[in-house]
Formats: structure tokens, C-alpha cells, sequence
């Protein structure tokens, strides 16, 4: 037997290297690959290029509000099908599967709570529940959370994340929030307390087009779009082109539709100093 001879090699498939899943997320900005802990201990906003993720209702209520002092209103109001929408889905469907998905009953959270040891009433939408629209359901919850805020005089805080305005599914029913909401705040405005209005990423059409859009103070984060209709079909109805980054918050500063841009992690500590201001 030789000494040396030949040698025998085994070999090794190496297995493709195994990630699991939901321990990481790409960022939709600047693609660079996140860890879902830095991630969620940074806010979720990205620490390379500043962009902020969707924030979940109840995560945004963790960041503004002090803990264990939120109380939640309203929390298994449901919708109706008052018009037996049918479409590719039926609004039954959508409704059940958004729910399945998000935890949420509608698109909107609203109750009471402290920010900063000060009293307030807040309400946040959700722009993972069709698209946070507003049907009867996310405008009763706002009226109700407005309603009482005047009540008691309590300043008032609503967080916008709704891409989808009015909720095409429920009509006219949908439409009519704009305006109750609206009216809402014209009651909690003649108490003399302040209403601060919060745009996130994306705050679009029939909420932009009534409550989010009448804040006393509107603070917007930053690159969030904002606006009633999309670029395209301004661009048809206008004929002209627009200007780059027409919708984001810093054009919009820039114009004086919006009062401040705030970073995710000053948000509290700003809110909290305007309410002093305020107050
Ligand atoms: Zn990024």
C-alpha cells in the first residue's frame, strides 16, 4: 500500500445558506438589508438612509403614548355592508382577510392616554387595513375620540397613515365622514384645545381632504406622501408636468401646507413641547 496515495475526496454540497425568515427586512429606500431587532429598537426607521417603515397603530400608540396609561375606545366596533359591494372581493372578504392580517377590527385605533404625564385624546389609522381608509367605522371612532376630547377638553392628536381616502365599499356612507369628523373638530376647536394633526407615510385623498388636513399644528414625517390625488392624474387634468418631489412632506413645508418635519424619534418629545406651548 502506498504512503501516499491517492487521496480520496468526499464531496461536500454546501447547503444554500439558510436565512430565517422574518429576522431581517430590506429597506424600500435605499435596499440595504436591516436586522428586524435594529430595526424595531430604531422605530422602524431605517438607520442607512433615514427612511421610515409603516407603523402599525398600536406600535405608534407605544411611541407617543406613556406606558401601561392607554385607553383604548370603541375597540370592537365593526363595519357593515351597506351596500353589498361586490367586486373582485366582496367588502366582506376584505374586511375579514385585513382583519386576519392586522389584528385590527378597522383602520383606526382611538382612545385616551398621557404623553408626557399630559392628558390627551389620539387617534391613529392604519394604512395596512385597506389602505387606512376612512368608511363609517374609522370616522365613527374619530368623531367619538373628538367628541370626547371637547368633552373634557383635552387636547387632541390624530397620527394619518391612509393611502385610501374614502372607502370606496361603503359610498356615500364613506364620503359623509369627511364631513362629521371635520365638524367634529370645529366643535373641539371652539373649547379652545389644541387638535395636532400627523401625517405619516401615506396620507392621501378624502383624509387628507378632511381631518388630517385642519390641524391647528400639521407635522408631517419626513418623505411621507402626502396629498388628495395622485401625480398622474393631476398631470392629465392639468397638462403640465410637476415638479420633482411634488408630495413629499419637504416640498410641502417648503409651500406652507405643513408646519413641521419631524423624525420619528423627536416625534413625542415635539408633540409633547407643543402641547406645553399650547396648552
Ligand atoms: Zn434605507
Amino acid at each position: 500500500m502506498a504512503l501516499f496515495g491517492k487521496p480520496k475526496y468526499t464531496i461536500v454540497r454546501l447547503k444554500k445558506r439558510e436565512i430565517p425568515d422574518g429576522l431581517w427586512t430590506k429597506c424600500e429606500e435605499c435596499s440595504g438589508v436591516l436586522y428586524n431587532k435594529t430595526l424595531e429598537e430604531n422605530l422602524r426607521v431605517c438607520p442607512k438612509c433615514n427612511y421610515h417603515f409603516v407603523l402599525g397603530a398600536y406600535e405608534r400608540i407605544s411611541t407617543l403614548i406613556d406606558k401601561d396609561t392607554f385607553l383604548e375606545y370603541d375597540k370592537d366596533m365593526q363595519s357593515v355592508d351597506p351596500l353589498d359591494f361586490e367586486g373582485p372581493k366582496t367588502y366582506k372578504q376584505k374586511l375579514s382577510q385585513d382583519q386576519e392580517a392586522t389584528g385590527l377590527k378597522d383602520a383606526a385605533v382611538a382612545g385616551e392616554g398621557l404623553l408626557d404625564n399630559k392628558k390627551v385624546a389620539i387617534a391613529v389609522t392604519d394604512s395596512r387595513f385597506i389602505m387606512g381608509s376612512m368608511g363609517s367605522v374609522v370616522g365613527e371612532k374619530i368623531t367619538r375620540a373628538i367628541e370626547n376630547a371637547t368633552q373634557n377638553k383635552l387636547p387632541m392628536i390624530i397620527v394619518s397613515g391612509s393611502g385610501g381616502g374614502a372607502r370606496m365599499y361603503e359610498g356615500m356612507f364613506s364620503l359623509m365622514q369627511m364631513a362629521k369628523t371635520c365638524a367634529a373638530l370645529a366643535y373641539h376647536h371652539l373649547q379652545k384645545v389644541p387638535y395636532i394633526s400627523v401625517l405619516t407615510d401615506p396620507t392621501m385623498a378624502g383624509v387628507m381632504a378632511s381631518f388630517a388636513g385642519v390641524g391647528d399644528v400639521i407635522i408631517a414625517e419626513p418623505r411621507a406622501l402626502i396629498g388628495f390625488t395622485g401625480p398622474r392624474v393631476i398631470e392629465q387634468t392639468i397638462r403640465q408636468k410637476l415638479p420633482a418631489g411634488f408630495q413629499r412632506s419637504e416640498f410641502l413645508l417648503e409651500h406652507g401646507l405643513i408646519d413641521m418635519i419631524v423624525h420619528r424619534k423627536n416625534l413625542k418629545s415635539s408633540l409633547s413641547q407643543l402641547l406645553d406651548y399650547l396648552g
